[in-house]
């Protein structure tokens, strides 16, 4: 209505003046008049044009910036010190320019998933004032040959047109789960993820340095052996970063980020937190904060406390209690595995246990949650054959106790075997220092199993010696569902002190 009514209002008015001019009448005051309230009316809409332009703009300052800088990421040090090192070759073009050195066309961002690879990304286009634009693997993937490669194609228009458009000079082209389409090509392979895969390559050959907007291609995989050579080779994606598990620094520096919007009680300790969730990624520890925050909604509390944190932990790494009703018979079977892993534990690396439970999380019926361990990163064949005998001891303890296994050790193995992979990688196996290339398949098969008959022995003898502690431990559990820690060394310890009496 106001548009129109300002529309017949600028028709009328010189009409009128039209009129009155014509039937012999004095406009000069009417002339006057207008031009004065014209122009207040001018005054008037542009101050407040500017006031609602100011407050739009501290809205806009107000909310949480869209953009994310190397200081939302926690951890990493080593890893955004040498993203930010390459990225400088983006900001100091010039002087690259001078000295002649090819331009930096990809980086590879490699590591476990959730561990920021798309945080750092996005950091590095804010760090560079480019545009962001970013795919994953699997959307260039069709059933239909060449929909791939044009979307390729698409991806980098998009970026440039983009760029112009928002007066950049440089655009950051992601590429998540670069793996998808840019796998070894060997026989056989679908011709689509050939045609995306040359299409990526073409792109990154017609990157130039004197060209603007200039390009940069990230990408980020899990799994960087699977890449293909093309991708790999110099002036392709020659930069590789790792971007690892945080250590505890970077854990407490992930949490504290994550806390930041969120109301911690004061007793909280979140050196605690970081301790408990070792290996954790920073999803994981994201995801840890989030949980906390919905176990004290839950309570109907408007702070967090250590409970709910020590809550969400266990539902991060074990999965959500789950109400599954097993028989009595079921139950008992799986505090004597649960136990079985306890008290190889416990007995092997004193003090690690930290609770036996038997309510049902995920898909585990029961669960032993271990106490925070040191970090480290180099491991003898000791202590790996001590953490494989742990894994044992659920199935070690059903065979004790009812003479057979079930399907609940099968977790159990896969963790055994890729300790026992991982010494032999290592060459801490009798077969020495192998190349799997080298090694039949059968010597690797007789190997495991030479090493995992040994441990099962050496486990089954260590439990055999502490059945009464299994007999004891099964009542509390039986009854309580949980058995902590201290209870569980106390009556470890007085078991060992008979023991050694009775020697
Ligand atoms: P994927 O390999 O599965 O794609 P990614 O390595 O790209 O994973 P991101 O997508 O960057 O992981 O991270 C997922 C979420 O986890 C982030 O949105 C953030 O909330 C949290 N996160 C991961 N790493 C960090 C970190 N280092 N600092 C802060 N938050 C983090």
């Amino acid at each position: 209505m106001s548009k129109y009514g300002k529309e017949i209002l600028i028709g009328v008015i010189p009409v009128v003046i039209a009129f009155l001019a014509f039937i012999g009448l004095n406009v000069v005051p009417v002339l006057f008049m207008s031009v004065i309230v014209a122009a207040l009316f001018l005054m008037n809409r542009a101050r407040t044009g500017a006031g609602m332009g100011a407050t739009a703009d501290r809205k806009a300052k107000s909310r949480t910036p869209s953009y994310l800088t190397f200081d939302d990421i926690g951890g990493q040090d080593r890893a955004k010190h040498e993203l930010k090192e390459a990225l400088d070759f983006l900001i100091k073009h010039e002087e690259i320019k001078k000295l002649g050195i090819r331009p930096l066309k990809g980086i590879l961002l490699e590591g476990p998933p959730g561990t920021g690879k798309t945080l750092m990304a996005k950091a590095a286009a804010h760090y560079t004032n480019s545009v962001f634009v970013s795919a994953s693997g699997s959307e260039f993937v069709e059933m239909y040959v060449g929909v791939g490669a044009s979307r390729v194609r698409d991806l980098f228009k998009d970026a440039r047109s983009r760029a112009q458009k928002e007066g950049k000079d440089s655009a950051i082209v992601f590429i998540d789960e670069i793996d998808v389409i840019g796998g070894k090509r060997a026989g056989g392979q679908h011709r689509e993820y050939d045609q995306t895969l040359n299409q990526l390559l073409t792109e990154m050959d017609g990157i130039h340095t004197a060209e603007t907007p200039r390009i940069l291609i990230m990408a980020a995989t899990n799994r960087k052996e699977m890449l293909d050579s093309a991708l790999l080779r110099p002036g392709r994606f020659d930069r590789h970063i790792t971007v690892d598990l945080p250590d505890r620094k970077g854990r407490m520096h992930i949490l504290n980020i994550h806390a930041k919007n969120k109301p911690l009680a004061e007793e909280v300790l979140l050196d605690r937190v970081a301790d408990e969730t070792f290996q954790f990624s920073g999803a994981q520890l994201e995801s840890v904060m989030n949980e906390a925050a919905i176990y004290a909604l839950r309570d109907g509390l408007e702070i967090i406390g250590q409970k709910h944190l020590s809550l969400a932990v266990d539902k991060v790494m074990l999965g959500e209690k789950s109400d599954r009703e097993s028989t009595r018979e079921e139950k008992e079977r799986v505090a004597y595995h649960e136990l079985g892993h306890a008290i190889a534990a416990e007995l092997l690396n004193p003090g690690s246990v930290s609770q036996v439970a038997l309510s049902p999380r995920g898909q585990a019926l029961g669960y032993v949650r271990h106490n925070p361990q040191k970090e480290q990163y180099l491991y003898t064949k000791e202590y790996i054959e001590s953490k494989i005998m742990v894994a044992l001891g659920g199935a070690v303890a059903e065979e004790m106790f009812y003479g057979g296994r079930s399907t609940g050790s099968r977790n159990d193995f896969e963790q055994a075997i890729n300790m026992v992979k991982t010494m032999m990688d290592a060459g801490l196996t009798r077969l020495g220092i192998i190349d799997r290339e080298m090694t039949t398949k059968e010597e690797l098969m007789k190997e495991n199993a030479a090493i995992m008959e040994d441990l099962t022995r050496r486990t089954r003898e260590l439990l055999e010696r502490h059945r009464t502690v299994f007999i004891q431990s099964l009542d509390i559990l039986m009854g309580e569902e949980t058995l902590s820690g201290d209870q569980f060394r106390h009556m470890l310890q007085e078991q060992t002190g008979l023991l050694h009496e009775s020697a």
